[in-house]
């Protein structure tokens, strides 16, 4: 494939390309890459409109949600007169007013064990921009299994939290072997949410990619990156692998089949 950039791009992109060590083939790279971005609610928002106005080229949204009113206040993709429709149209009509560069493929999909591998498959990097654990748990072990990148995020109140999973590192359950009881920590229920901080993290998420796109240098791998707005601070904790991850170590799992991602979504040993 030719590697240059048309007239149009090299204006569109001329800002990128006048970045230190960013050349016009890490461009094309971001023109032929393929992410998907799992959830287009607050994380979501950041993530795709800054994958978009970056030029990757084709970007998978799922989500299997529609705009509501109570959205609107930091799911800043989604428009009023988007309000009752689902949440993937209102995102590829946001991609497609913003870059026709970008390549859309809407999946209005829960993510499910029947659904997850063929969602993630082809994939160079899968972003989470989920709201509960099953979902979280599944794609991570998904990824881990497929040997693709999860670029983890979460948002609660007024606090975040990113890092990069990928292979060879830790994974989501090495940092959280299974998920808090559901009675004590409700998955997927309506939270308090500071407007900003799903820009903040999804932002933060859409550089790691962007990162992991271009193969560069310093990506954060090896430390969960916790924001806490209340008084903004910014705190770095380093990971580590579990030697007895359930997932990414020596005796780890194979396959998602023998899997209830119900309730704590344990993995039984
Ligand atoms: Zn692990």
């Amino acid at each position: 494939m030719n590697e240059s950039l048309d007239s149009t791009q090299c204006d569109r992109y001329s800002r990128s390309l006048l970045v230190k060590s960013f050349e016009e083939a890490d461009q094309h790279r971001l023109l032929t890459s393929r992410v998907l971005v799992v959830g287009a609610g607050g994380l979501g928002s950041a993530i795709i409109q800054y994958l978009a106005a970056a030029g990757v080229g084709t970007i998978g949204i799922v989500d299997d949600g529609t705009v509501k009113p109570s959205n609107l206040q930091r799911q800043t993709i989604h428009g009023v007169d988007d309000v009752g429709e689902p949440k993937v149209d209102s995102a590829a009509r946001f991609v497609g007013a913003l870059n026709p560069d970008v390549t859309v493929e809407t999946h209005s999909v829960r993510v499910e064990p029947d659904t997850a591998e063929a969602l993630v498959e082809g994939s160079d990097v899968v972003v989470d921009g989920l709201d509960n654990f099953p979902a979280r748990f599944l794609l991570n072990d998904v990824c881990r299994l497929e040997g693709v990148p999860f670029v983890h995020g979460a948002v609660y109140g007024l606090e975040g939290q990113t890092t990069v999973f990928r292979p060879g590192g830790p994974c989501y359950r090495c940092l959280l072997p299974e998920a808090p009881d559901p009675d004590v920590a409700p998955s997927g229920e309506p939270m308090g949410i500071f407007p900003t901080l799903p820009g903040t993290i999804g932002c933060l998420q859409a550089t790691e990619t962007l990162k992991l796109l271009l193969e560069r240098d310093g990506i954060l791998e090896d430390h969960l990156l916790r924001y806490d707005a209340t008084d903004a601070t910014v705190v770095r904790t380093p990971l580590e692998r579990d030697p007895d991850c359930p997932v990414c170590g020596p005796d780890g799992i194979d396959s998602i089949e023998d899997v209830d991602y119900g309730g704590r979504c344990r993995i039984e040993r």
